[in-house]
């Protein structure tokens, strides 16, 4: 299916939301040209000033006239401070859309790994809908501040019993009762691999061969997932990458 070509567009910032310390989600009007189409897993390119461009993933799902964001103040350059300055009311010009991580058609389990605010496209894919009864969720966060969006993804969970989602955090406190780590030790490790020969290395292989991995995030998570997929011999045309940084 073809995408749509990107334009220029001019929205309003309706409500800003503070989600953690660092973590901002943005909720923006589409006001100029309407409507806005994009397909989930694409993103926009943020006008900061004439010479600088920042690019931000659709978090929600595709809807002509408004869509949400989520920015990453902490690497604090310019488009950190830009969204930070940004309060409601404010008038934003972005280019949109672009990328082309978006969910393939096939009967493929579809297999999301995130960090950080890399969860911005699957969460856009998941509100969509479309895969949601065949899919698992990873997501690493490093403290237990860090977490938000965690109750609207264990609803979700609990509503489609197709679809599984994890969260790991890599630095948590004591008290944390859930799963801990790097979160590419999780992803092979899930029972979800293994479901019909448990314990053998076919069965894991047979599962791993029919799913798709979609990988969002930074270049470290994605690096060693890539590589150890591959050491399972699973097909590069089945690892999607979107490289945040
Ligand atoms: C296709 C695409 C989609 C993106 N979508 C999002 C999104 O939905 N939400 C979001 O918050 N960011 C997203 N990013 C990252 C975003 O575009 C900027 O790179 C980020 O906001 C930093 O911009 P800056 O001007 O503040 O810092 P810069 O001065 O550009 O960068 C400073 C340093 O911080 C590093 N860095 C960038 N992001 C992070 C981070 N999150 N944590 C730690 N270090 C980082 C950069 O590699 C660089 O070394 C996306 C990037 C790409 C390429």
């Amino acid at each position: 299916m073809a995408l749509p070509k990107p334009r220029q567009y001019t929205g309003s910032i309706t409500k800003k939301l503070q989600l953690t310390k660092t973590v901002f989600q943005f909720f923006i009007q589409n006001q100029q040209p309407n409507p806005l189409l994009f397909t989930p897993g694409q993103y926009a390119t943020f006008i900061i000033d004439p010479q600088t461009r920042r690019q931000y993933t659709f978090c929600s799902a595709p809807n002509p006239s408004s869509f949400e964001l989520i920015v990453d103040v902490s690497p604090m350059g310019v488009g950190s401070r830009y969204f930070l300055e940004r309060k409601e009311g404010d008038r934003v010009e972005f280019l949109a859309p672009f990328g082309n991580f978006t969910l393939s058609e096939n009967p493929l389990k579809k297999v999301f790994v995130a960090t950080g605010t890399g969860i911005a496209p699957f969460r856009s894919m998941l509100l969509n809908g479309k895969e949601i009864s065949n899919c698992s969720l990873y997501w690493g966060l490093r403290y237990e501040d860090d977490v938000y969006w965690d109750q609207e993804f264990q609803t979700l969970a609990g509503q489609y019993t197709g679809f599984q989602y994890f969260l790991v955090l890599s630095k948590p406190s004591q008290n944390w009762q859930g799963l801990t780590g790097h979160i590419t030790e999780h992803v092979l490790k899930n029972p979800s691999f293994i479901p019909t020969h448990v314990g053998t290395s076919a069965g894991e292989g047979e599962n791993l061969q029919n799913s798709e991995f979609y990988l969002c995030g930074n270049n470290a998570m994605i690096t060693e997932m890539k590589n150890r997929l591959s050491a399972k011999n699973v097909r590069n045309e089945r690892i999607k990458i979107d490289l945040f940084y």
